[in-house]
């Protein structure tokens, strides 16, 4: 087999960024050689504690590196002081819009340990897209005296492209071909028969002409011959929220505009039961950035116990969308491996392994 070569930047950002990035790393230096993959590996800079050294959250040097010399990067966390500090900018939210990461990716699958009660009864497997740029996002706001004179008035642009909504509905087409796929290589007959199906989420009944845009583009862009192995269906986002938590089992990828995925994405964490278990990537037509979901966790950070699954799920996730869905498949397989097994779990899962426990046991699996 022809060996590739990746160049990945690792961007660790504070708190347990600096635990859980590490974690990653070892990772991608385990996978087995037969993948024909080699990594090579460039530290980067982001995050308060920068912030608080350079002036900058987010360096020049971080972006450069990031456009010119990577395939792919894994990003951290960063703190959020809890007062607003002059100039400091969250570095994530800038990297996405100067790389134009243009989608959030965010699988959420049940837990299957001893040590761990799910939270629900029916094991869950499925991804939200969010749109990453525009929406509400887009940040234009006004405030103004009320012309009646009585107080004042505050405005928002909700903006809708039908170019956004198509290359967000195009990806999340792709997203459900390839998980089928990889579903065809698994081992349990319930996972093999689970069909593709991407679930369209708006609000069009009230919000006809901004949410109605995505809905007819969404449609348009899935109704492609790609797609064809694809069942598409509907959902208004409030009926969306009741089925997510009545049948997560159900679904398969959740498409939606940049607010609603933001809040379907947090619920559905929230229906697997533990932040340190939730993986995401930030996807462009270029760069892509895994990123855990988690924060940087200041009560756990320095103790060893972050839980690295997040981080080690979001490099699958990474590599799935850097055209490596074997290598994906071999990570989260591992995974789901040391949590079945439940010998090695942390804390937050209701065991006692520190993080480097955990890595060394998934090492093993791979
Ligand atoms: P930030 O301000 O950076 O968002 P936060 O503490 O408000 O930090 P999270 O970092 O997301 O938010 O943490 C929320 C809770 O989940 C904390 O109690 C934290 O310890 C726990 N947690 C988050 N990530 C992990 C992890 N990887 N392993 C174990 N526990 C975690």
């Amino acid at each position: 087999m022809a060996s590739r070569t990746l160049r990945i930047g690792l961007i660790p950002g504070d708190g347990i960024g600096r635990e859980v990035i590490p974690a990653g790393k070892k990772i991608l230096e385990s996978l087995p050689s037969s993948l024909g993959l080699k990594f090579s590996f460039v530290d980067l800079d982001a995050g308060y504690e920068t912030f608080k050294q350079t002036g900058t959250a987010l360096p020049d040097k971080t972006v450069e590196t990031l456009q010119k010399e990577c395939d792919g990067a894994l990003f951290g966390a960063v703190s959020s002081p809890t007062t607003k500090v002059a100039g400091y900018t969250s570095p994530i939210v800038a990297l996405r819009k100067k790389l134009s990461l243009f989608a959030n990716v965010r699988p959420c699958k049940t837990t299957l340990s001893p040590a761990f009660a799910s939270p629900t009864p029916h094991p869950i497997d499925l991804v939200i897209v969010r749109e990453n740029t525009e929406d509400l996002y887009v940040k234009e706001e006004k405030t103004y005296a009320d012309p009646s004179g009585e107080g004042q008035i505050a405005e928002a642009i909700k903006r809708i492209s039908s170019k956004a909504s198509w290359r967000i509905a195009n990806i999340a087409g792709e997203i459900a071909v390839r998980r089928q796929k990889m579903r065809e290589s698994a081992a349990s007959a319930e996972e093999k028969d689970k069909k593709a199906l991407v679930t369209i989420t708006h609000k069009s009944n009230v919000l006809s002409q901004t949410d109605g845009l995505f809905r007819s583009t969404a449609r348009e862009a899935l109704s492609q011959a790609k797609f064809s192995s694809v069942a598409i269906e509907e959902q208004i986002v409030d009926s969306m929220v009741y089925k997510l938590f009545l049948q997560p089992q159900y679904y398969d990828v959740i498409v939606a505009p940049n607010l609603y995925g933001d809040l379907l994405s947090d619920g559905a964490a929230a229906l697997v039961g533990s932040l340190g278990l939730v993986p995401s990537a930030n996807v462009g037509d270029g760069i892509v950035i895994g990123e855990p979901c988690h924060g940087s966790a200041p009560d756990i950070e320095g103790k060893g116990i972050a839980n690295p699954i997040a981080t080690i799920r979001s490099v699958a996730v990474m590599l799935e969308f850097l055209d490596l869905p074997e290598a994906a498949n071999v990570i989260y397989r591992a995974v789901d491996a040391n949590l079945a097994e439940g010998s090695f779990v942390s804390p937050d899962l209701g065991g006692t392994a520190k993080t480097s426990q955990v890595v060394n046991d998934i090492i093993k699996r791979l």
